[in-house]
């Protein structure tokens, strides 16, 4: 079976690894199976910072299902060091509110060095992932740069566009934002393998990633959406709103700043259907037990979606490819 999962950071690499399990795969590391997985991975988060790239979701793909993240942090490599970071701060060097670990800068100078020298992302993270051998085909959604900027109103009341991390990280979403733009998308293509990946996939599903900058942004590359509603595969998403809530991180903020409620049925209707509306996606739409859903043209089933361990995660990945009439 070929799987594709679209996914950003935290909670599309948890959910990888669930998927991985249910194939038969070590959920960390490397593995053989007749099955196999490809992740289209948001790079909107990406961002220039001290002269390194730094691809979030990409890197926390990569390091929790090639066994190095740090689990409680749920981003960067665990046993974690910040000797550059006082370093930099001890000279001032901006920004200084971005965590940059030691262990972490060695990938980003690696990556850095090969885009300098004209690789393009994809090629680098196929490179870094020699190393970390996720045993999941990691696809950045674009070789092309998209960085997504949200117009914030800031304390000293000037309205501008700041870089997405900034108003994640150093405001913790805090800021009201008026909209949210991927920056570059408009230009951008699908990064090699993603669109043949879809078309030829026997599942396509949307992990519970934060529906606008992480899935949002992968389906703003354009080719993209329309891959989505013409593959054979079925579409399914999951949904990352439980009981009218994000379980980790603000993703409520960036739904309230595209004017869609913080809901599983909202953002199921916010994603729509594939069979009726002119540009939806989805023909299955999983929510946490205990929340209803009603997307037009669109099976929903409620069932557990919380991914407490590897077992509850694998459950939701079965429930997923039951709803695309598929059982393993
Ligand atoms: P990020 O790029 O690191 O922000 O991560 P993602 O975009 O991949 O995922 C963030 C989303 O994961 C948030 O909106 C959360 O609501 C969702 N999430 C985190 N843990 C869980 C969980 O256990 N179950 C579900 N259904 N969603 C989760
Ligand atoms: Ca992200």
């Amino acid at each position: 079976m070929k799987v594709v999962v679209v996914v950003g950071g935290v909670g599309g690499a948890r959910f990888l690894l669930g998927v991985k399990a249910l194939l038969g795969l070590p959920p960390v590391g490397p593995g053989s199976s007749e099955h196999s997985v490809t992740a289209v991975v948001n790079t909107g988060d990406d961002v220039w910072m001290h002269g390194l790239r730094i691809c979030p979701d990409l890197d926390t793909c990569m390091y929790t299902l090639g066994g190095g993240i740090d689990t409680d942090r749920g981003w960067g490599q665990q046993g974690e060091t910040w000797v550059v970071k006082e370093q930099l701060a001890a000279y001032g060097a901006d920004p200084s509110w971005f965590g940059l670990g030691d262990k972490d800068i060695a990938t980003h100078l690696v990556r850095s060095r090969m885009l300098r020298a004209g690789y393009p992302l994809s090629a680098v993270t196929e490179a870094l992932c020699d190393r970390w051998q996720p045993g999941v085909r990691l696809l950045p959604m674009t070789d092309d740069r998209v960085e997504t900027h949200v117009v914030v109103d800031t304390p000293e009341g000037e309205r501008k566009a700041i870089h997405f991390q900034e108003w994640w990280v150093r405001y913790r979403a805090e800021l009201p934002a008026h909209s949210i733009v991927p920056v570059g998308a408009d230009e951008a293509a699908p990064g090699p393998g993603v669109l043949d990946a879809v078309a030829e996939a026997d599942v396509v599903l949307f992990a519970p990633s934060n529906p606008v900058v992480s899935v949002g942004t992968v389906l703003a590359v354009p080719g993209m959406k329309d891959a989505v509603r013409k593959t054979d595969a079925t579409v399914v998403g999951i949904s990352p709103i439980i009981g009218g809530k994000p379980l980790r991180g603000m993703a409520d903020a960036c739904l309230t700043a595209i004017g869609v409620e913080t809901s599983a049925q909202a953002v199921g209707r916010y994603y729509g259907s594939r069979k009726c509306s002119a540009d939806g996606v989805l023909d299955a739409w999983l929510v946490h037990t205990g929340d209803t859903a009603d997307v037009p043209d669109v099976a929903v089933r409620a069932v557990p979606l919380l991914m407490t361990d590897v077992d509850a995660t694998a459950e939701m990945a079965r429930a997923a490819f039951e709803m695309a009439g598929l059982s393993v």
